[in-house]
């Protein structure tokens, strides 16, 4: 049975050798371990391993979760849907928020946002395969949305996260990984962060130019109940 760290390093080596084929610095992708479902004793072996960034979809699993860690030195990322009611605890308690997709959401989270921490690191959440039920805001609206939020004080704006439609094909895993990074390019902005890839495509995702890979199944192993 293989452990947190043996999957680890093989995360590593993957990471290590799709930057390497991608003409990348591999020091320039950077793992965010998506522990959603899994206990915090697997987030501890995660630290204990090398993990530092650790990312929750769910607010009440993850406040959880940090008040257990609280001897860790670990920063936690906010990924999953944010319902108006929740800003003011995530505001408080991450370090970033890969997911927002709205600015009612980046105003609240502005406002909320304590002032005696550092500004909260955001990613605009895009829906790059035009799936009706993912999160995520269009395309045409990323230059108007950026802008806005990068000039919210609570906030500081550091690029663009997308959960494109699953596919096997390698092609149309770059395809959709293209279209944020040139999406990104695009607004100017100096913007130095791209969340994207997952366990079954990070290496299409850094091929694309990811600085960010959130990494569940293939560091935790499978998720057996509950969210998908
Ligand atoms: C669950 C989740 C992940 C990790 O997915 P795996 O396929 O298990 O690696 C990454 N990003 C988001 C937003 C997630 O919800």
């Amino acid at each position: 049975m293989s452990t947190i760290a043996d999957n680890l390093s093989a995360l590593a080596a993957r990471i290590d050798s799709a930057a390497k084929a991608a003409g990348r610095d591999p020091a320039s992708i950077q793992l965010l371990a998506v522990s959603k479902t899994k206990p915090a004793d697997a987030v501890r072996e995660a630290h204990a391993a090398g993990v530092r960034d650790v990312g929750e979809n769910y607010l009440q699993e993850a406040l959880a979760k940090q008040e257990e860690l609280r001897d860790l030195p670990l920063t936690w990322h906010f990924i999953g849907p944010i319902q108006s009611n929740k800003t003011r605890a995530i505001a408080e308690h991450f370090d970033w928020v890969h997911s927002v997709d709205r600015l009612k959401i980046a105003q609240r989270l502005s406002e909320q946002r304590p002032a005696d921490l550092a500004p909260l690191n955001v990613c605009l959440q895009v829906n790059v395969s035009g799936e009706d039920s993912k999160s995520g805001c269009l395309p045409a609206d990323v230059p108007a949305l950026a802008s806005a939020i990068a000039s919210l004080p609570g906030l500081r704006l550091r690029g663009l996260m997308a959960i494109p439609e699953p596919t096997e094909d390698r092609g149309a895993q770059e395809a959709a990984f293209a279209a944020l990074r040139q999406l990104q390019e695009d607004l100017g902005l100096g913007l130095d962060t791209l969340s994207m890839g997952m366990s079954h495509d990070l290496e299409a995702a850094i091929a694309q130019g990811a600085t960010w890979v959130r990494i569940g199944t293939a560091l935790f192993g499978a998720r057996d109940y509950g969210h998908a």
